[in-house]
C-alpha cells in the first residue's frame, strides 16, 4: 500500500450528505468492493487499483480551521469519500486534529465509518453540542464482511465500538447497507440502544463483484426483491426494540 503525503488546499467542501463533509485522505485502504467513490468522474483513471494508493492530507486540519474562521455554520459529514478511521489514521491522526478543529467552533458533526478506530476520538466527540457518531454494518457474518470489505474492522469490533460509545454517551446509529446476506434477528440483536438505523440496498456492483456473489453463493443481496424483504424485517425487528429504522430506498 502506497500512502503519499499532500498538501490540501481545501478541505471543508460543501456536500448534498450534509452541509460539508471533510475527507482527511484520498483513497480508501478498506478497499470494499461495492465502494462507488473510484467510479466518481474526478476519480477515473486516478487510482490503479482501489484501496492500493492512499494520498494523505497531512496539513488537512490547519487548512480547516482556516476555511472555519469565514463558513456559515452548518452540519459537517466525516466523511464522504473516503474512511477518515482507516488504517492509516493510527499513524497520522488527521481526522482526530480535524475533530479538534471542528470542536473548537461546535459545528455539528455526523460521522460515519467502518473502523473501530473512532472510539479512541470519544473525547473529542464528546466536546461537540451536536455530534451523531455511525458504523457502516452490512451483513453479522465476518467470512462475508472479511471478503466484501476487506481491511474494515471486522464486524464485531464495529458492534463493540459502537456499544462503547453509547456509554461514553454519544449519539450513535448503524447504517445498514449495502445490505448483503445476512441474518436480521442475529444482527440488530447485537445493536441494542443505538438511536437509530439507517438501510440501505447494494446499489452498484461491478461485474466482478457479481462474479464473486456468485460464485460464493452470496448473489441473493443482488435481488431487488429480497433487499425489500430484509428492509421490512429489519424495520420491524429495530422497532421492536424502540430503535427508529430509516430506509433509505
Ligand atoms: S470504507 Fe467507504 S470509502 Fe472506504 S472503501 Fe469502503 S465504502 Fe469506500
Amino acid at each position: 500500500m502506497i500512502a503519499r503525503e499532500v498538501e490540501a488546499k481545501s478541505v471543508l467542501t460543501k456536500s448534498k450528505l450534509a452541509d460539508y463533509c471533510v475527507n482527511p485522505y484520498s483513497g480508501c485502504k478498506h478497499a470494499c468492493l461495492y465502494c462507488y467513490v473510484p467510479q466518481m468522474p474526478w476519480n477515473k483513471n486516478r487510482f490503479n487499483r482501489w484501496g492500493e494508493s492512499v494520498e494523505v492530507k497531512v496539513n488537512a486540519a490547519e487548512v480547516l480551521a482556516h476555511e472555519l474562521e469565514k463558513a456559515k455554520r452548518g452540519t459537517v459529514m466525516m466523511s464522504s469519500a473516503t474512511d477518515a478511521w482507516q488504517p492509516l489514521e493510527q499513524k497520522y491522526g488527521i481526522a482526530r486534529k480535524c475533530l479538534e478543529a471542528l470542536a473548537e467552533k461546535d459545528f455539528p458533526i455526523t460521522v460515519l465509518t467502518k473502523s473501530a478506530l473512532v472510539t479512541r476520538d470519544a473525547d473529542i466527540l464528546n466536546r461537540f453540542s451536536e455530534a451523531t457518531v455511525g458504523l457502516t454494518i452490512t451483513t453479522e457474518r465476518e467470512e462475508i464482511a472479511a471478503i466484501i470489505e476487506p481491511r474494515a474492522s471486522p464486524v464485531q469490533e464495529r458492534f463493540n465500538a459502537l456499544t462503547k460509545l453509547r456509554e461514553q454517551g454519544l449519539r450513535t446509529y448503524a447504517f445498514l447497507g449495502p445490505l448483503l446476506p445476512l441474518d436480521a434477528k442475529r444482527l440488530v440483536n447485537e445493536l441494542e440502544g443505538i438511536d437509530f438505523a439507517f438501510i440501505d440496498c447494494l446499489r452498484y456492483a461491478t461485474p466482478a463483484l457479481k462474479s464473486l456473489l456468485e460464485e460464493k453463493g452470496w448473489s441473493e443481496c443482488l435481488s431487488k426483491k429480497w433487499a425489500e424483504e430484509k428492509r421490512s424485517e429489519l424495520t420491524r425487528l429495530l422497532g421492536e426494540k424502540g430503535i427508529e429504522a430509516k430506509p433509505l430506498f
